[in-house]
């Protein structure tokens, strides 16, 4: 038998966040906690968000979410909601704001301490439909977090671990395309290359899902489509729409799993000594995991080669470099300012990850050091069976 569940309520419009008042209604919170980043802040939207809020102008609102949440922002925002009497969360921003709402949602309906609901370690069975309502309004085209059921939060000590269960999937997602028309062209190519390796990694995942597989495919043609104009011309309606809905489309398909790009990236997100961004992270590291599953994905391969539009037995792997350069991302990991001595850890705990379980082909800690030390120096992986 094959479990397939599809999935929540997404509103997705122009000027969506307008009805967020019946959303509320709907979902009987009344007394919402807003979480988002100080920069989102600077840009005006939480004051934006107000206008559209019932008692707008007293809405309790954390804007402490560091780029890679953590622990101790998840408490913080947590005190927040208790001390204010919030009945549900509104989190706007890109995966990290809506990621630490989800770590509050949780922990808001369930003792602590947090690492109990961790999903490597036993967890996934601990969270119950207790969870608080959340409403994921994202502002980015790229985690798809607004319907993903995981949320990746760095504890305390260090480790940056996956929290999953499908009551944490937002109870509504509402896509404003509007809120990415002033998305900066770095970060457009940063979370528009977040988006297509979900759709690329979720697609190769082993596990069967037929019409996820086609969600991911849909949403990797749309990204490509569209990624290299959305950068180039941030104000065009049109292609931020297509970015959101490719965005969306990966987020859909996380009940795959997804794979090594994942299982690197996210060890590399929960270093101290840096701050990486993680779709930049995934878009330096996807030519090489390519190489990697190469000879392990049998047709899968030709799939993405339609969709991406290179030739048969063309390398996937050398595309996607060529798209990396077009969009200006770093080409490698040592570009990105990873420390080299890093590495070995970083290969260690990537066999830990929740998401190495559904790379197509078994890495063990060597074969994650292989692929780290040819994505440092910007040397192509040789594919081996
Ligand atoms: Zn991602």
């Amino acid at each position: 038998m094959s479990l397939i569940t599809y999935l929540t309520t997404i509103r997705f419009e122009f000027g969506a966040i307008a009805g967020l008042a019946d959303d509320l209604r709907e979902l009987g919170i009344k007394n919402p906690l807003v979480v988002a980043d100080s920069g989102l802040e600077r840009a005006g939207l939480i004051e934006r968000l107000k206008t559209v809020l019932p008692n707008g102008s007293e809405v309790a609102v954390f804007t402490g979410t560091p780029a890679n949440p953590t622990e101790s922002a998840v408490l913080a925002a947590l005190d927040l909601y208790r001390s204010r009497g919030c009945d549900g969360l509104i989190a706007i921003g890109g995966g990290s704001p809506i990621d630490l709402a989800k770590g509050v949602a949780l922990l808001s309906a369930h003792d602590g301490p947090l690492e109990t609901y961790a999903a490597i370690l036993g967890g996934i069975p601990k969270i119950t439909s207790a969870v608080a309502p959340l409403i994921a309004i994202p502002t980015t085209a790229g985690t798809g977090s607004e319907v993903g059921r995981a949320a990746l939060i760095t504890l305390d000590d260090g480790r940056k671990l996956g929290f999953i269960s499908p009551y944490l999937i937002p109870r509504r997602a509402v896509c404003d395309p509007e809120l990415t028309l002033g998305l900066p062209p770095a970060l457009t190519a940063a979370t528009g290359m977040d988006a297509i390796t979900h759709c690329v990694e979720t697609f190769l995942s082993p596990r069967f899902n037929p019409p996820a597989e086609a969600i991911a495919l849909d949403g990797l043609e749309r990204a490509i489509k569209n990624i290299e104009r959305a950068v180039t011309h941030g104000n065009d309606p049109e292609v931020r729409h297509e970015m959101m809905m490719a965005a969306l489309e990966g987020g859909l398909t996380f009940q795959k799993g997804l794979g090594a790009v994942h299982a690197l990236s996210h060890p590399l997100g929960g270093l101290k000594q840096v701050s990486l961004h993680h779709g930049t992270l995934n878009a330096v590291l996807l030519p090489y995991v390519l190489e990697f599953n190469q000879e392990h994905s049998g047709v899968k391969y030709d799939a993405l080669r339609q969709r991406v539009g290179v030739g048969p037995g063309e390398s996937l792997a050398d595309y996607f470099r060529g798209l990396n350069a077009r969009l200006g991302m770093p080409l490698t990991l040592a570009g990105m300012g990873v420390p080299h001595d890093a590495l070995v850890g970083v290969a260690e705990s990537a066999t830990k990850d929740h998401s190495s379980a559904t790379n197509p082909r078994l890495a063990t800690a060597g074969d994650y050091l292989a692929i780290l030390e040819a994505a440092y120096a910007g040397a192509p992986l040789q594919a081996s069976a």
